[in-house]
């Protein structure tokens, strides 16, 4: 008998001494490595990313300043297919950060059932604080540090938090110069006239959307009168605050990086949007009074929806949480240990790497129609948005209930599940 995986997820969970991403998203893997009873080598092999690498990129800066910035791509499995992973400016971003995203990246993919692998990247920048310039010198050179490794068929970034539609067409042009013909299929969430997706800037915000009615539904609930609490207000945020709006919820209370809003009677998140054009903030929008992050996830709300960054509910405000579903637009927002509190207070967690997919099936159907340059309406692909989500998120629900686990777990088993019969049918066995 081959010997079996040595499994190193520990009850109780092992206290990492502060928050490190990676560190969550191996052990989320450990719980279903465990389930599924994984050979040592597939264990192994999708406990580590397939590829890291760091790059430093020289920039003349507006005031002729030479400055240097530090970037990443990680690549965690190409096993189904190509790496797929957006790419983040931010200032705290870190390589466990990329591992980690990366790593949920492939259990995503999966979980929607879509021929990529999964892939992540970051320029550690203050990009609030870059000219557009600076942006697109960033971007550009960004891109030729890491050309070796991306393409079409290797690993296809997609926008994530402060980046966006242009900063995916910088990449597409630094690309496409370098390989001397358009290669718009090499990133996604692309401009719709350089062969983006109808669908797509809204698609994350839709498919959370689709996983909340069924989640509703599960519980006997519906859309009217609900009360939601959004942890941000960016493309993720301020997507599904619309949806919810428009079905008939009172958003009540919304927070972004410079501060929070909060109004027992609703927030319309159009007129709110209007002022973050304007302002770049939600903060002192009329008829709202302040919140923090910390009191909006203790609000008593039926739906909290965290769409900022990691590691926001933890074991210091997870006992806190009054709402019925946590709907996980951010990637991991979640730790470990809040997880588990959470479960034990009956709180149905739809998590990230199955809520918020739609942004990664619309980059897939994007991807197939700059492959084949031939073109959907909005209409199919919301369509097929749909179909995608309520079938994964059914299948889901059949393994929680058959196996009696929480739904992240459930999800995790189906995920890399698929990983691991991909793994073996290939037979990479070391
Ligand atoms: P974004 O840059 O458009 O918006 C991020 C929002 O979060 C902004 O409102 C910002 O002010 C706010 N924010 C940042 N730090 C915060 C903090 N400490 N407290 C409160 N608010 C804070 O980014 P996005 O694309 O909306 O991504 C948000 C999350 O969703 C990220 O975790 C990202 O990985 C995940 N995600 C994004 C997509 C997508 O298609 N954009 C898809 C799947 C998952």
């Amino acid at each position: 008998m081959p010997e079996k995986a040595k499994v190193h997820y520990i009850h109780p969970i092992p206290e990492a001494k502060e928050y490190d991403p990676f560190f969550e998203a191996t052990l989320q893997f450990e719980k279903a490595a465990n389930f599924l009873d994984l050979d040592p080598w597939i264990y192994q092999r999708l406990k580590y990313p397939e590829r890291e690498l760091t790059v430093h990129i020289p920039i003349t800066m507006d005031d002729g300043r030479a400055e240097i910035f530090t970037g990443f791509r990680v690549q965690h499995s190409t096993v189904r297919g190509p790496a797929k992973g957006g790419i983040r400016f931010s200032p705290n971003a870190s390589i466990s950060e990329c591992k980690a995203l990366a790593t949920w990246m492939t259990w995503k993919c999966a979980v929607v059932d879509l021929p990529f692998g999964g892939g992540k990247g970051a320029v550690i920048c203050d990009p609030l604080k870059m000219s557009e310039n600076e942006l697109r010198k960033l971007t550009k050179e960004y891109t030729l540090a890491i050309r070796d490794i991306i393409g079409p068929f290797k690993d296809v970034p997609a926008p994530d938090m402060f980046t966006n539609a242009q900063t995916m067409a910088w990449i597409a042009d630094a690309y496409s110069q370098a390989c001397g013909h358009l290669e718009p299929a090499v990133v996604t969430g692309k401009p719709v006239h350089l062969g983006g997706s109808l669908g797509r800037a809204m698609a994350t915000g839709t498919g959370l959307f689709f996983v909340l009615e069924e989640a509703l539904k599960y519980l006997g609930l519906n859309f009217e009168g609900r009360t939601v609490a959004i942890l941000g207000f960016g493309n993720v945020g301020s997507s599904i605050a619309k949806l919810v709006h428009k079905a008939g919820c009172r958003v009540i209370a919304i927070t972004d990086i410079f501060g929070g809003i909060y109004s027992e009677k609703g927030i319309d998140p159009f007129e709110l949007e209007k002022q973050v054009k304007q302002t770049g903030s939600v903060v002192n929008f009329p008829g709202t009074e302040p919140i923090d992050n910390d009191s909006l996830i203790a609000l008593d709300c039926d739906i909290l929806i965290p769409a900022a960054t990691e590691g926001q509910i933890h074991r210091g405000n997870a006992g806190q949480v009054k709402a019925r579903i946590i709907l996980e637009g951010a990637n991991g927002p979640t730790t470990t240990e809040a997880d588990s509190i959470l479960v034990d207070k009956g709180v149905l967690v739809c998590p990230d790497i199955l809520a918020n997919a739609g942004g990664v099936t619309v980059s897939y159907l994007e991807w197939v129609q700059d492959l084949q340059r031939f073109f959907l309406s909005e209409e199919e692909v919301t369509e097929k948005l749909e179909k995608k989500m309520k079938k994964a998120f059914h299948e889901i629900v059949d393994l929680m209930e058959k196996h009696n686990l929480p739904m992240r777990e459930a999800a995790y088993v189906l995920a890399v599940g698929r990983v691991a019969e991909a793994l073996k049918a290939l037979g990479r066995a070391a």
